[in-house]
């Protein structure tokens, strides 16, 4: 028990702070006004607590704290930022844009009753997943299909259905952590399987797979190393190789393929291993990968494979606790129909951005610096137009970089200004998100969107002139 004086005393009542926030903060809603207070007075509690002497906060102390507090609670989140990073997928800004197109029809099928669960011919219940389900195989050329949460579900679904209670044979050069909590071993140890690691970090051998396999193995699993490189003396096996291991055991082969694509990407200069019926076609049986990836649509994970894989994983019961909402559905509904349709370079605003020429994109970045020129130079800063480099992002392709073109803003004068920049360019009201490299921000125009020019012209003008923020 503390002694001395009482930490509150001295603290005012809430509604009397909430009502000056109110008073300061008019655009505020109540609840925010309200919540803002009793966070700022428990800050105060806190920190007399913690303090042996000392006066309690003044009461205007207190309540622009309060205004703070209320404001970041009341702030709407996420909210629409400008990416000038030139990363297509940044895992950071919400990874692949949907097309216009999807957004709509996850809009109606959120805003409106649908037959997600209704067969209209026949009245009777229908399957929310296996319209989408045809789709996908037709598309990929595979038995069938099937549609989960994200990625991560994907495999916990595929690795459980396959091989629950019995042993998953990996590399040890695939054991990835991809970032956000997810790591392969807790995966698999989720899905209640036992892993079984063979190989080495750098080098793993149809043999140690070979040696690996006992009765107790259920599957082989192969993880695309999505964030990272292997290079110098590295041995892999190939998804060719470990198909006829698995055929030669009875046991299924899962490729983890993280970022893929249901159209061939490799005239974009993207490796192979990112067309996913490929994979299929080299002899795994099921493959799962993103949807906000490559593919250019919602948050979703994608299996593909044999009819008898994807039944099975169709029944499981954790199918149920990982579906796919019903706005995700409508939209990946939309993105497959641009894959099927054969414009999804025009139509998927990921795969446009991917694919746009360097020349194009130096287009875009002139016209982006003619916008901007005078402020610039008026505000004291230099502007140039530069060629860039940028990863595709979203934990995929590692070691591959898109050409690109930015327009670098720095200082005439002071160094390490472009951080300060940066920084306020964040607190636009429509924040802008750039890259700094050498004393200079730099503005990728791969990524901006319709209308992004006038909210960088916005942002940048006031961030150089130092006005309101
Ligand atoms: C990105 C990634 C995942 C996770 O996918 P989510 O859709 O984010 O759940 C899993 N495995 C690999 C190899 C990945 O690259």
């Amino acid at each position: 028990m503390k002694t001395g004086p009482d930490p509150r005393r001295g603290l005012p009542a809430v509604d009397r702070l909430a009502d000056a926030v109110r008073g300061a903060a008019a655009d505020l809603p109540a609840w925010a006004a309200t919540a803002g207070a009793r966070a700022a007075l428990d800050e105060a509690r806190r920190a007399a607590a913690t303090r042996t002497a000392g006066a309690p906060p003044e009461f205007d102390a207190l309540a622009a704290t309060a205004v703070l507090r209320g404001r970041a609670l009341a702030a709407r989140h996420p909210r629409r930022v400008v990416n000038a990073t030139g990363v297509v997928l940044h895992t950071n800004l919400g990874r692949a844009v949907i097309a216009r197109g999807a957004g709509e029809a996850a809009l109606e099928a959120a805003t409106r009753y649908g037959d997600l669960e209704l067969d209209l011919a026949t009245g009777r219940r229908g399957d929310r997943l296996a319209p989408l389900g045809r789709k996908l195989a037709l598309l990929a050329g595979c038995e069938a299909a099937l549609a989960v949460n994200n990625n991560a579900a994907a495999l916990l679904l595929a690795v459980a259905t396959l091989a629950r209670g019995r042993e998953v044979v990996v590399s040890r050069g695939e054991l990835v952590e991809i970032g956000g909590s997810f790591r392969l071993p807790d995966i698999l140890e989720a899905a209640g399987v036992r892993l079984v690691e063979v190989g080495t970090t750098n080098r793993t051998h149809p043999e140690d797979y070979r040696r690996a396999m006992r009765p107790e193995t259920a599957l082989l699993l192969k993880v695309h190393r999505s964030n990272f490189e292997q290079r110098g003396y590295v041995a892999e096996v190939g998804v060719e190789v470990l198909a006829a291991i698995a055929r030669e055991c009875g046991v299924p082969l899962l490729e983890d393929l993280g970022s893929a694509s249901l159209i061939d990407l490799r005239g974009q200069g993207l490796p192979e291993e990112t067309f996913a019926p490929a994979r299929l076609r080299l002899g795994a049986d099921v493959v799962c990968f993103s949807g906000d990836k490559l593919l250019g649509g919602p948050q979703a994970g994608i299996l593909l494979g044999s009819a008898r894989c994807i039944d099975a994983m169709r029944n499981d019961p954790l199918a149920r606790a990982l579906r796919l909402d019903k706005m995700s559905i409508a939209a990946l509904d939309w993105t497959v129909d641009a894959l099927l349709a054969g414009d999804a370079f025009e139509t998927l605003p990921a795969l446009r951005q991917l694919s746009e020429s360097a020349a194009s994109v130096e287009q875009r970045a002139r016209a982006l610096a003619a916008l901007l020129a005078q402020g610039v130079a008026a505000a004291g800063w230099r502007l140039e137009v530069t060629e860039s480099r940028a990863p595709v992002g979203g934990g995929s392709l590692p070691g591959f970089e898109l050409p690109s073109w930015a327009v670098a803003i720095r200082a005439a004068t002071s160094a390490g200004s472009a951080e300060a920049l940066a920084a306020r360019l964040r607190s636009a009201a429509v924040p802008v998100v750039a890259r700094v490299a050498a004393d200079a921000v730099l503005l990728d125009v791969r990524t901006l969107l319709d209308g992004d020019e006038t909210a960088i012209e916005a942002a940048v003008m006031n961030a150089l002139q130092g006005g309101p923020r």
